[in-house]
């Protein structure tokens, strides 16, 4: 008798969840996607999807760039979740030229003191 081989799991699809992580009580997700299967990534790198405690990344960037982007996209949950940016008063303007002098300079900062590691990728659809 020839037993069967357990079926293979099936392949990954887009999005894939990378990681979760809490800001207070609510628990964020970070998608992997590209801008051909999620229509949030045509124009930007990343997402935040504010209402659905969700960041989008584009799964086709280089690692050092995808780790700089969630990031600033995390910077934008933070800002969001806690009222920072309501609070300011800022419009989406003002946040993204906030965001976008903190970001960098706040990673070289924690990477310099080995604080930004980032967990493992996971298996992406059509990897081998
Ligand atoms: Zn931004």
């Amino acid at each position: 008798m020839a037993r069967r081989k357990a079926p293979a799991p099936p392949p990954p699809a887009w999005p894939v969840e990378w990681y979760r992580f809490k800001l207070g009580t609510s628990e964020w997700r970070v998608l992997l996607s590209t801008p051909e299967h999620s229509p949030q990534l045509v124009d930007a790198e990343g997402y935040c999807q504010q209402s659905k405690s969700t960041i989008w990344l584009d799964a086709t960037l280089p690692a050092d760039r995808l780790a700089d982007v969630a990031f600033h996209e995390k910077l934008h949950a933070v800002l969001f979740h806690f009222g920072i940016a309501k609070a300011q008063r800022w419009d989406d303007d003002a946040e993204e030229r906030f965001i976008s002098h903190l970001a960098p300079n706040l990673t070289a900062a924690l990477a310099s003191a080995g604080l930004l590691a980032m967990p493992p990728l996971p298996a992406l659809p059509g990897a081998a």
